[in-house]
């Protein structure tokens, strides 16, 4: 090939947008360097090169091209390009290559060729037409590799892919892969399917903030030494649907980065691998079980109940008259009439057997059971009050509307204590609603927080309670209902199991629907221990 016949460089590929002025000073510059640099370099190069006519009869092939396709110069030479092909390929292929390059464009694809000793290989192939100064195409230049390792690799990644995601979608419990950055890099088909069953975009960041919230310090130092975690249970509500339970087991795994930025740094991404089982079932039973022994301890306290309010009862009875015979008491003492003595006297023993009596009382009355404080939701609490009084609810058809709040915090208190409080709110309810014969009877228990409190909302659609009786109601064996069978006690009780968590009760004096009890409990947090 004479150095003079080389087409220009401008020439050397058609572009549709002039070249720039970097491009044209490297042409320019390249135009200068010694043409046996040219040579060289296509000689040396580490990819296969042949120069063809326009129909790809070979002029010229390099040392590579030999050792990938096994053909010597002198057993190619002048031959077609064609001998190198495995007659595989399909014929569209061709036909888009040459539309391709008789356009003046350049073709890049996968060719199936055959190796002189017959061994098929995928090339890589990039043709490129050179043109004349008049712009006509003069010859093509053809550059391949052999990309059939590359594509075992891939094809065999995919196929690991492929049987991991089969095993995966067959495991009967839903996983999903996360990066460091909590985004999903794998799921399985029971996974997808909780976005929808749970209302959740990515279910596995709710998940992951349960378990943030709930590992606190623990979650970082399980993550740092790459420590799993179990069995961690999480009660999930949902909008529409019954509430559900997960357990959610972890463990991390670290990988070396297979980017070109950590070439060299040999850096490792962590990774999280996070199962979610659905228990609901085993915690109905559970539940069952566990609302069967409340029934039995509801049944305890509400005897312990009544016989406290009986013996408060008589204490607040003989209180009345011992409080007037105290007061002729003193009058008879202010008087010192010597002939009264023997009555004051009487009056004396009458007060003195009176508060023996007083005392005797105060001795028996039983103590509401004690429990540990503990780090307990609401929601759970307010849940089984519902089905403790779900007999009652359905035998007066009162629609009970529950909306908790999902990912309620957590309160610190006395669990039997806070149940005792809401059953009795609750009973309260039923019995005003029945009393009242509104239609349609509906309870409604809402949840809520803000940053400093847990909420909770009991709302019925009985009589209500008269602004002017409000605050009467808390104090002891004051009741609203004229025939009720109650002395009175309940809200007191209530305001004391509030005051002991040291929260707030108060009747919503917007609420016009009937009576709304409102009530708040200081957040806790398990990190910090309880807030003030
Ligand atoms: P062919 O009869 O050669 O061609 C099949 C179809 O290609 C025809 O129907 C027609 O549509 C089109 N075609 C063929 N020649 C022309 C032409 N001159 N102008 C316009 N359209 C035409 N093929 C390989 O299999 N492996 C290679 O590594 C390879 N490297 C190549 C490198 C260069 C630089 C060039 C220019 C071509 C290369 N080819 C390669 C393509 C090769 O020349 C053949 O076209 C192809 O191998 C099919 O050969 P065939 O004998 O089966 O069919």
């Amino acid at each position: 090939m004479d150095k003079h016949n080389l087409p220009s460089l401008e020439n050397y590929l058609e572009t549709e947008t002039p070249l720039d002025k970097v491009t044209h000073r490297l042409l320019k510059t390249a135009q200068q360097l010694p043409y046996e640099l040219f040579i060289e370099t296509v000689a040396q190069a580490p990819i296969a090169i042949s120069i063809t006519d326009k129909k790809a009869n070979i002029l010229f092939v390099n040392a590579e091209f030999s050792r990938i396709t096994g053909y010597q110069p002198i057993d190619i030479l002048h031959k077609n390009e064609s001998l190198l092909s495995d007659k595989s390929t399909p014929r569209q292929v061709y036909h888009d290559l040459w539309r391709t390059i008789s356009h003046k464009k350049i073709w890049q694809g996968q060719l199936l060729n055959r190796h002189k000793s017959g061994r098929r290989y995928l090339a890589d192939l990039t043709i490129a037409p050179m043109l004349d100064e008049e712009g006509k195409i003069t010859h093509y230049i053809g550059m391949h590799r052999d990309n059939t390792e590359q594509y075992q690799t891939e094809q065999t990644l995919k196929n690991q892919k492929l049987l991991i995601e089969s095993v995966t979608n067959l495991l009967p419990v839903a996983l999903v892969v996360l990066d460091e950055l909590d985004q999903v890099v794998l799921d399985n088909h029971l996974y997808k399917a909780l976005v929808s069953d749970l209302d959740q975009k990515e279910p596995a960041l709710y998940f992951l903030q349960l378990l943030r919230e709930e590992m606190a310090e623990q979650w970082q130092y399980n993550q740092e030494k790459l420590q799993g975690f179990s069995q961690r249970e999480f009660r999930v509500e949902r909008k529409t649907k019954s509430a559900r339970w997960f357990s959610c087991s972890g463990s991390w795994f670290t990988q070396t980065i297979s980017l070109a930025d950590a070439f060299f740094s040999q850096e490792n991404k962590r990774y999280l691998i996070l199962t979610l089982t659905d228990i609901t079932k085993q915690r109905k039973q559970l539940e069952e079980i566990h609302l069967q022994s409340l029934q039995l301890m509801m049944a305890k306290d509400e005897q312990v109940r009544s016989i406290r309010e009986t013996l408060l009862g008589a204490m607040h009875q003989i209180l009345l008259p011992m409080n007037q015979i105290h007061a002729a008491e003193q009058i008879l003492k202010l008087k010192q009439d010597e002939q009264q003595q023997h009555l004051l006297h009487i009056l004396q023993q009458i007060q003195q057997s009176g508060q023996e009596a007083l005392d005797t009382l105060q001795n028996c009355i039983p103590t509401i059971a004690q429990t540990a404080l503990m780090s307990l939701n609401l929601n759970q609490i307010l849940h089984e009050v519902l089905l403790l009084s779900q007999t009652q609810l359905q035998t007066h058809s009162i629609l009970v509307e529950w909306q908790p709040l999902n990912q309620l915090p957590s309160l610190l208190g006395a669990e039997n204590k806070l149940r005792i409080l809401f059953k009795q709110l609750v009973d309260n309810a039923i019995e005003a609603m029945v009393q009242a014969a509104t239609e349609p009877m509906i309870l409604k228990i809402t949840t809520g927080c803000d940053e400093e409190w847990v909420y909770a909302c009991v709302a019925d659609t009985g009589a209500g309670i008269p602004a002017a009786k409000r605050s009467k109601v808390f104090e002891p064996f004051y009741t609203t209902r004229q025939d009720s069978q109650q002395a009175g006690m309940g809200l007191v009780m209530a305001k004391e199991i509030v005051g002991q968590h040291q929260g707030f009760i108060e009747i919503d004096a917007d609420y016009t629907l009937g009576c709304r009890f409102k009530l708040g409990f200081p957040r806790y947090n398990n990190s910090r221990g309880a807030n003030k």
